[in-house]
């Protein structure tokens, strides 16, 4: 028998920050939903467009609150959006929802996706993803340092360019530089690096640099973080990573 689904929840990736940096899905989805559920300072970020809905902000650390609240406001017949910076599958909430939601058979779930701060970060540097690359989280509070340290370890062997997402904390200040030490056992200290805090919000930072010259950084929460492959160059002030066209061919 098939079961009747009466209930949405939109899974929200709402892009690192501005309204233009989101999806036109993404702002669909919002215009649609009675209630807003969200952390504080994304709830924040919403601009004037959505103050007529109900928002409920959550703090941080509350994921599981903040998810049970959305399944119970969704059980009332409402259309409910949790809303994610950047994309909502990429160190966001869609995953948890997925895993909650399969004791929630009458609410039917739709992940949005949004602009993560890899993209976007990227493209205040330049374009320093043009090759394969990957990404590895810090953030040691769901996943132990020997897993963050081998995954380190295996992209410096595989030649990926590298994004770090959550560098730094107020609790892991020196997570960024513990992790430039593992890098540089095998990567050159020269090699191009970037980093860009707050971007899509006021006070947008970049700065290059090489990855000797990484480790002594100090950089905020808000930091996504680029460490280059070994071809990786910077062009007219610009971090870009090759993919391999031969346009020498091509003079000025
Ligand atoms: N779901 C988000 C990632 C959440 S993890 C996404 O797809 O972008 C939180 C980390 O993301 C931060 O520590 C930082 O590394 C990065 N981040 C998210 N928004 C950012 C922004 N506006 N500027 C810089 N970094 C950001």
């Amino acid at each position: 028998m098939e079961t009747e689904v009466k209930n949405r929840i939109y899974i929200v990736g709402i892009g690192p920050g501005k309204e233009e940096m989101m999806t036109g899905e993404a702002l669909y989805a919002l215009e649609q939903a009675d209630v807003i559920v969200g952390y504080t300072t994304y709830v924040k970020l919403l601009g004037e467009r959505f103050q007529g809905k109900e928002l409920r902000a959550t703090s941080m650390r509350q994921e599981v609150e903040r998810c049970r609240l959305c399944f119970s406001e969704a059980e009332k017949g409402r259309t409910v959006a949790l809303i994610c910076s950047g994309d909502a599958g990429i160190y966001g909430m869609a995953s948890l929802m997925l895993e909650i939601g399969s004791a929630y058979p009458h609410t039917e779930l739709s992940v949005i996706a949004g602009v993560t701060a890899a993209s976007s970060g990227a493209a205040v540097l330049g374009a320093p993803l043009g090759h394969d690359f990957c990404s590895v989280s810090l953030s040691d509070l769901l996943t132990p340092w020997e897993t963050i340290e081998k995954r380190l370890r295996a992209a410096a062997e595989g030649d990926f360019v590298i994004v770090l997402y959550n560098p730094s904390s107020h609790k892991r200040k020196d997570y960024l530089k513990k992790a430039c030490r593992i890098l540089l056992r095998s990567v050159e200290g020269d090699r191009v690096c970037g980093y860009v805090e707050n971007i899509g919000r006021d006070g947008t930072k970049s700065e290059i640099c090489t990855l000797e010259e990484l480790q002594d950084r100090e950089v905020s929460m808000f930091t996504t973080v680029f460490i280059g492959n070994s071809g990786s160059e910077i062009i007219d002030g610009r971090f870009v990573t090759k993919r391999g066209y031969q346009c020498e061919k091509f003079p000025h």
